[in-house]
């Protein structure tokens, strides 16, 4: 028997995106359910870097400080410090005054699930969304369930059923393709690797229009490299190999790299259709030079949920004045989020361009020049945009003109 329940809003996927967003909803005292195919704590591939603007946004949103966080074990290191390689020469180490923070997806996903729980959302876990009818706004479940709302978020990752949905000619499927890339992750202990890493370590010689990562956790080491898949084909896993190889960290086998797709610029500029938002990984929304994408998860999750309040506020209906919500979001994305996507793209062209073109050491003259800028645009201290300094206190996470 197929069971119909209609809610505000259903919010399909329970990571950083979905658990923002149906923290934020809830709290307002909108019916939101939120449903994973995972049961949590559940793994998820990661580097676990979380920067200033992601501290930021977990006090705005969940209330929640560093002392917090760490004091519950969801924060488990943190650094100031970060270096940069080309080959075995050191391009740069800097002090920074804010910290890299270091999280296990594992309990930090699963604790800002349950920080969405208690705010009021009902959350199934352990349910796929197996198709979504963008037309009618339900989707059904791997549970034989089908599931109505006024409004659906898809907040399911990468490989999104939710996005999957909409109509073909939608969004640009090539560029969508163009611009994925793939990683690679070991975790080893800390002994595994004669070398002290108390900081974030990058290395830009082993992967085309990517980077190779050493971040430093409580017990272990998070090794990996990543790239856009079309740059790189199939060396991208050789590359990794030599790298770790490089590394020296002794025996290990190889089902204990694992691999990933992450987006690496080919974010949605539509990211709704009907009544039918996309947030995070879902829509493509890391960032194209590092990327980044709890942060912009969580962020986008919070400008999608604050479009809904906001229509709510001026006396609309979510269901029936879903184009205009849809619209106040995807403003919002282009104030906030797609010009430092844009700028960061650029960085990244430039940077490779200059090291493919001229020399490789030219990483060491842009670096030289650019100094900490970079690392507070990571921050959110600057726009990657012409890396302008932002308001730390203009309630946006960034100042920008919105123009790119
Ligand atoms: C190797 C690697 C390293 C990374 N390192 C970093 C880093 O250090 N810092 C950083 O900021 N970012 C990093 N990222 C990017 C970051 O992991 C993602 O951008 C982030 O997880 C996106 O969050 P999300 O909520 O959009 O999606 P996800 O975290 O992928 O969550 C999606 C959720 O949806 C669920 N789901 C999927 N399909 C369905 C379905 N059909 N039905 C129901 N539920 C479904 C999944 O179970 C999952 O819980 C890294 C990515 C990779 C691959």
């Amino acid at each position: 028997m197929t069971e119909t329940i209609k809610y505000d809003v259903l919010i399909v996927g329970g990571g950083p995106a979905g658990s923002t967003a149906g923290h934020i909803l809830s709290n307002a005292g909108l019916k939101v359910l939120i449903i994973d195919k995972s049961r949590f704590p559940r793994p998820k591939l990661c580097g676990g870097c979380i920067t200033d603007k992601t501290i930021r946004l977990l006090k705005r949103v969940f209330g929640e400080a560093v002392s917090g966080l760490k004091k519950n074990g969801i924060i488990s290191f943190e650094s100031n410090q970060y270096e940069i390689y080309f080959k075995d020469k050191r391009v740069t180490k800097k002090d920074l005054p804010l910290a890299f923070y270091f999280v296990d997806r594992y309990r930090y996903d699963h604790f800002l699930l349950t920080m969405a729980g208690q705010a009021g959302a009902e959350v199934v876990e352990g349910e796929r969304c197996i198709s979504l009818d963008i037309s009618g706004s339900r989707v059904t479940t791997s549970a034989g369930r089908t599931i109505e709302a006024k409004l659906i978020i898809g907040a399911d990752g990468i490989n999104s059923i939710v996005r999957r949905g909409f109509p073909k000619g939608h969004f640009d499927q090539q560029n969508w393709l163009d611009n994925m890339a793939i990683a690679f992750e070991i975790f080893i202990n800390r002994s595994q690797l004669r070398k002290q890493i108390d900081h974030p370590v990058l290395y830009f010689d082993f992967v085309n229009h990517g980077y190779s990562w050493i971040f430093p956790n409580k017990e272990k080491l998070v090794i990996g490299a990543g790239g856009p898949f079309r740059k790189n084909k199939k060396q991208l896993l050789p590359a990794f190999n030599n790298f770790l190889s490089g590394l020296d960290i002794g025996e290990f086998q190889p089902d204990e790299i694992k691999a990933s797709a992450f987006p690496y610029g080919g974010f949605l500029l539509q990211p709704a259709f009907r009544n039918t938002l996309l947030a995070g990984d879902a829509a493509g929304f890391a960032d194209p030079l590092l990327g980044e994408g709890i942060f912009y998860a969580q962020r986008s999750a919070e400008l999608a949920s604050q479009a809904i309040l906001n229509a709510l506020r001026e006396g609309k209906d979510i269901e029936h004045d879903a184009a205009y919500i849809a619209g106040q979001y995807i403003g919002s994305l282009q104030r906030y989020i797609y010009p430092e996507f844009v700028y960061a793209r650029k960085t990244r062209d430039f940077i490779f361009t200059c090291m493919n073109r001229f020399h490789p050491a030219s990483l060491k003259i842009i670096m030289g020049l650019l100094g900490t800028k970079p690392a507070e645009a990571i921050h959110g201290l600057r726009s990657y945009k012409w890396m302008k300094r932002n308001h730390r206190n203009s309630g946006a996470d960034f100042h920008s003109d919105g123009k790119f």
